[in-house]
């Protein structure tokens, strides 16, 4: 069925040409969109991510050499302003020293979670490690394929069921992400969903 889903997905949407980099450093620049974007939405993350670009900051060197007090001015419209410039220093220390992180490396910064380390992970070390982000959780559990909101079981449904390929995993999660803002909302629009035929929540009504 997860298979099922993602055709679906991909045939009504098209490659989501996901994860958006527009610095030299692409690699540096995701990680920090992956830690920019805990809590708060994509177009918030965009204008942090702006700010920086234009003082030509994406680069770890850059970061480490301004003050966390202007690194915070720049990163505020992300929220939460404080806390991600403590970690986005934090990360930087750890990006330099380690070319080829693990999962449990990353899990043992200070402030960077399952959802960020897999992010991380797959998007800018292309490593099959499949994201699981509150919008896979809404889905899914409407849908009547998951019963828990339990990170790492749902994590292991995906990669049980999901041939481990970096570009699917990376396709898989940008679509869900589209689905959830056009569908599958806090208040679902069914009607019009790709997935109204096959979902559990409509199933009543057809
Ligand atoms: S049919 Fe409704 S509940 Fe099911 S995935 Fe689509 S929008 Fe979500």
């Amino acid at each position: 069925m997860l298979k099922k889903v993602y055709e679906i997905l991909l045939n009504r949407f098209g490659p989501q040409g996901w994860w958006p980099v527009y610095s030299k450093n692409k690699k540096y620049e995701i990680c920090i969109g992956a830690i920019l974007t805990q809590n708060t939405a994509w177009n918030n993350v965009e204008k942090a991510l702006s700010n920086l670009r234009k003082d030509n900051l994406l680069e770890p060197k850059e970061i480490l050499r301004i003050s966390e007090k202007k690194l915070k001015r720049l990163i505020k419209p992300a929220g939460f302003f404080n806390q991600k410039a403590k970690r986005i220093k934090r990360f930087t220390k750890f990006f330099l020293d380690n070319p080829d992180p693990t999962r449990e490396e990353l899990l043992a910064i200070k402030g960077i979670g399952p959802e960020t380390a897999d992010s991380i992970l797959l998007y800018a070390f292309n490593k099959p490690e499949f994201v699981i982000d509150a919008y896979t959780k809404r889905i899914f559990s409407r849908f009547g394929l998951i019963k828990t909101q339990k990170y790492s079981k749902i994590k292991l449904l995906f990669e049980k069921r999901i041939k481990k390929d970096v570009k699917i995993y990376k396709e898989y999660h940008a679509l869900i992400v589209k689905l959830a803002k056009e569908y599958c909302r806090k208040k679902p629009i069914c009607e019009r969903c790709p997935l109204k035929n096959i979902c559990k929540k409509t199933e009543s009504s057809h």
